[in-house]
């Protein structure tokens, strides 16, 4: 199903297609059996090779000696990346480029640049124990004092903070009723993990709550300026929004390909198993869902490079993480239906995917949040205004 991109969006699709299906899909299983973990020789190979690549360098600027890719390039290379389960393609860090507008030279120098390199690794502390649906009423606390600010603070969900080096705080300035980010070291004084909780899926990334006590950081390490408040954040929940979208349809397509394999296969009543009509809803109804999908995330990041108004690119950002998510989890239960006991083995990239897809509708906004995004856009801008 091929739709319109530019020459240099194919290109990247095809390096990065051929990327996943070399260096990760083989490795899968080997995952899922094994808490998510690859040998550390497979997983540094996978990252090196992705380094070659030039995958932790498509959003730096040129002027950072980065790829400064359109973000349909970025998209089409998500997607491939998309198709594998396990989080296979988590294992190189990702330099952004709101991280350019964001940090000083010096915060460049010691954190984002060494992420393009593949020397470091991010994670972001943002989501407490009250609502994090409710990113306006975090708890955690940024008090100056000195040349230093004290960190205190509970987060919850702190995505691959085992793997990583640093991670992005977000914390009320008591002084200045205003938030902010912080890049803290994550061997700061003061930091403790204090719960490890597992999850549906099976990633060697987990998900500590960590309890920020007295953190101390120096002041050089606040990100942006005064009366920034929330906007890097915003900037970031754009990029996953879409990116989850990517990968969500190419996670699709690999669902679709590979359970109508299944299904011209499977001998039932003398007959391969498509040939039920029952079975071919279900496969139109999957097909038409990626075709929408992905028709709508590739506007949204053609959108993002033509530099559309950023309220029009932010309800769109969460129209296509909400629709794309919400498709590509029919699509993975349809997938398990299809396949039938089979579907529900954890060899199975149906099953994988039917527990990995869950968390899209949940995490950077939950669909309800999402849904209210859209609708105050909508009835504050118009139809026009979206
Ligand atoms: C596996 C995983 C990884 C994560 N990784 C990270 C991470 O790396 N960093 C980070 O900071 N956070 C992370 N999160 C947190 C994630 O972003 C939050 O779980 C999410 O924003 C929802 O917050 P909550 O869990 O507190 O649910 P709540 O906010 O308590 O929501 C509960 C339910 O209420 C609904 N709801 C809430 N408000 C409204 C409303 N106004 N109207 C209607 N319905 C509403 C929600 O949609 C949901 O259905 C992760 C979560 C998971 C599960």
């Amino acid at each position: 199903m091929e739709i319109p991109v530019s020459k240099d969006a194919r290109k990247w699709q095809r390096i990065a297609r051929d990327y996943a299906d070399e260096y990760l899909q083989p490795h899968e299983v080997e995952a899922e059996l094994n808490e998510g973990a690859l040998p550390a020789e497979i997983t540094a190979r996978n990252k090196r090779r992705a380094i070659e690549l030039g995958f932790t360098a498509i959003d730096v600027p040129k002027s950072h000696g980065g790829l400064e890719l359109a973000m349909e390039s970025q998209v089409a290379i998500w997607e491939q990346l998309g198709r594998v389960t396990n989080a296979l393609s988590w294992c190189f860090p990702e330099a952004q480029s709101w991280m350019f507008e964001a940090c000083t030279e010096e915060q460049l120098q010691k954190y984002i640049l060494p992420m393009m390199r593949g020397e470091k690794k991010d994670c972001y502390a943002i989501t407490e124990a009250g609502p994090g649906s409710d990113v306006s009423g975090l708890e955690a606390t940024a008090v100056r004092d000195g040349d230093d600010y004290v960190l205190n603070g509970e987060k919850w969900y702190v995505t691959s903070g085992n793997l990583s080096t640093f991670m992005w705080f977000q914390a009320n300035l008591t002084d200045e009723d205003d938030e902010a980010l912080f890049l803290v070291d994550s061997d700061t004084a003061g930091i403790e993990i204090i719960a490890n909780p597992k999850f549906s899926h099976t990633y060697a990334s987990h998900h500590p709550t960590y309890l920020f006590k007295d953190v101390r950081v120096p002041v050089a390490q606040r990100v942006g300026q005064p009366g920034d408040g929330m906007a890097f954040t915003h900037s970031w929940f754009r990029h996953e929004r879409l990116m989850i979208g990517a990968r969500s349809c190419g996670a699709m397509a690999r669902l679709i390909e590979d359970t109508m394999a299944f299904a011209n296969e499977r001998i039932i009543d003398g007959a391969p198993l498509s040939q039920k009509q029952a079975i071919q809803f279900m496969l139109a109804d999957c097909a038409t869902e990626l075709y929408a999908a992905r028709l709508m995330t590739y506007d949204a990041a053609r959108a993002s490079d033509d530099g559309a108004d950023l309220k029009t690119q932010h309800s769109r950002c969460s129209m296509v993480k909400l629709y794309v998510s919400e498709a590509a989890n029919r699509v993975a239960d349809r997938a398990v239906q299809i396949f039938g006991g089979r579907g529900y083995m954890r060899e199975n990239v149906a099953e994988r995917f039917f527990r990995e897809l869950r968390v899209d509708r949940i995490w950077e906004g939950t669909s309800e949040i999402q849904r209210l995004i859209i609708a105050r856009s909508l009835l504050k801008r118009g139809l026009d205004g979206m």
